[in-house]
């Protein structure tokens, strides 16, 4: 059975997720459109969506290889992702190795500090309260997750995630500044990892110099998103 879109199921600030033939997949359809600020800046990067599906498609088939599980399945063409359909669970998982953006704001720790240990944060996935931060006991009120284990997996996954991508971005010389992850759950109830892997929600610095080479180029007005999103997909495909 040749896979079909049916029904839009979900426009998002990045993408598209559509209903499949097949009700238990969906395929995510990356947009060139950018938001930053929860949504109050907003710009246009012709090939951006081409460029984070083939760089998330990279770096799940990465991982599945290494026992993660994920919702990917395959790439169909340069913009559409096939994957599994999974229940979001409404948590943001912030991991961070060097302080920047919204830790050194709040907590006045300096950009490019490495910190003493592998820093795992929750976000609430909630744009109208602009995604507030979480304590376990928030997850457990809003009933995000069932139980305290269940932060304790999230916990586990994401620096077990974080230990395969340092390893997988050092070789193409670039620092895994932090990184947001999403997880779901599959229709067996099993939480897998799902959304993007791009550098719309990684901060990837060049180990040599530093330069950035993800969103917070467009955070922050430097200009080159396209450019610098190429020279990571061009590292990835000559790694
Ligand atoms: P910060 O909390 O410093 O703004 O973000 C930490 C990391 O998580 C960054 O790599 C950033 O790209 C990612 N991140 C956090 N929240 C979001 C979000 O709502 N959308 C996206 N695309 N990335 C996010």
């Amino acid at each position: 059975m040749s896979i079909q879109k049916t029904k839009l199921l979900y426009e998002g600030k990045a993408k598209k997720i559509w209903e499949t033939n097949d009700s238990e997949l969906l395929i995510s359809e990356f947009k060139d459109s950018l938001t930053a600020f929860n949504g109050e800046k907003k710009s246009q990067e012709a090939g951006k969506g081409a460029l984070n599906n083939k760089i998330s498609a990279e770096l799940f088939d990465y991982l599945n290889k290494k026992g993660i599980p994920t919702h990917y399945i395959k790439m169909i063409d340069d913009t559409n992702m096939l994957h599994k359909r999974a229940q979001v669970i409404r948590i943001e998982v912030i991991v961070r190795n060097i302080a920047a953006g919204s830790l050194s704001r709040s907590l006045g720790i300096k950009e490019g500090t490495k910190l003493p240990f592998t820093l795992v944060e929750f976000d609430y996935k909630n744009d109208d309260l602009g995604d507030p931060k979480l304590n376990d006991q928030h997850c457990l009120i809003l009933e995000l997750v069932q139980d305290e284990a269940e932060l304790d997996y999230l916990r586990y996954m994401a620096r077990k995630i974080n230990y395969f991508l340092q390893s997988f971005y050092q070789e193409l010389n670039l620092k895994l500044v932090d990184f947001k992850l999403e997880f779901g759950r599959d229709k067996d109830g099993n939480i897998i990892l799902i959304d993007e892997l791009s550098p719309d929600n990684f901060r990837l610095w060049d180990a040599n110099t530093n330069e950035k080479m993800d969103k917070d180029r467009f955070r922050q007005g430097l200009g080159g998103l396209a450019e610098a999103y190429t020279e990571v997909l061009n590292r990835i495909k000559n790694r």
